[in-house]
């Protein structure tokens, strides 16, 4: 479903990702995890294209991402992604967030919309507040809401930076609870996180970064008993 293959990327002279190939397959939870600045936001984002690659290939689906020719808005319809912080806008209610974007880029009427939008709003518990600002909720409602607004666009997979890593304490699960269902579903994710309990439960692979580089990829059972490089095993060893 995700192919990287030897992606290479410079912010001027400074390499950000060298060689840099791993895959996800249709219906496989990936995680990245690595020490801050590795890599793992800028890896993930070429996924939709929102950073440019110098070198190698991405191809999602089959569509190639770095392609000059690349329908953008297809693809990141396609490919739901849900950043650490909740980008929801701030100037329109729940419903309205949930329901732009597929009126906009998919064509749906407002009916349609509003009736995707709200079955996803109830599906992260969230139906009572449609017609709320984001400001009226809290950190984790937010981060679903965001959750929900990408689901409804009927993405093929869905990437995650650091979704709780903004979260206080008490909201992370109810976050992770909802990505925990998604990924028994079969949702094919990629999940940059830290939360290793997550991890754990569902991913299928672990990919390690370390100076903008996939150093280790292990099944997670592995990865955790015995990461084979040094540099995962002094990472594990502080998170853990
Ligand atoms: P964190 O865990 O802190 O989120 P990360 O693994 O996601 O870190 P990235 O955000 O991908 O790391 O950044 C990787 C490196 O690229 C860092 O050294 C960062 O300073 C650098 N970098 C990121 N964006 C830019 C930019 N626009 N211009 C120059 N350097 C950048
Ligand atoms: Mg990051």
């Amino acid at each position: 479903m995700i192919e990287i293959k030897n992606v290479s990327k410079w912010y001027g002279d400074f390499q950000v990702l060298r060689n840099c190939s791993t895959s996800v397959e249709k219906g496989e939870v990936v995680v990245i995890c690595g020490p801050s600045g590795s890599g793992k936001s800028t890896l993930i984002k070429t996924v939709n294209a929102l950073e440019p690659f110098q070198s190698g290939s991405i191809f999602v689906n089959g569509v190639d991402v770095g392609a000059p020719s690349v329908d953008l808005p297809k693809l990141r319809s396609h490919v739901g992604m849900v950043f650490q912080h909740f980008e929801l806008f701030p100037h329109l209610t729940i419903c309205d967030n949930l329901t732009l974007a597929q009126m906009k880029v998919l064509k749906r009427t407002r009916d349609e919309a509003i009736e995707r939008g709200l079955k996803l709003l109830d599906r992260v518990g969230l139906a009572k507040h449609a017609h709320k600002f984001p400001m009226q909720l809290s950190g984790g409602q937010q981060q679903r809401v965001a959750i929900a607004r990408a689901l409804a666009m009927d993405p093929i997979c869905m990437l995650f930076d650091e979704p709780t890593s903004a979260l206080d304490p008490e909201m992370i699960n109810e976050v992770l609870d909802v990505m925990v269902e998604l990924a028994k579903e079969g949702m094919t994710m990629m999940v940059v996180t830290h939360e290793m309990g997550f991890a754990r439960k569902v991913a299928d692979k672990v990919v390690f970064m370390d100076a903008g580089e996939i150093v280790e990829e292990a099944p997670k059972e592995e990865f955790f008993s015995t990461p084979r490089s040094e540099r995962a095993q002094a990472f594990l060893a502080k998170i853990l």
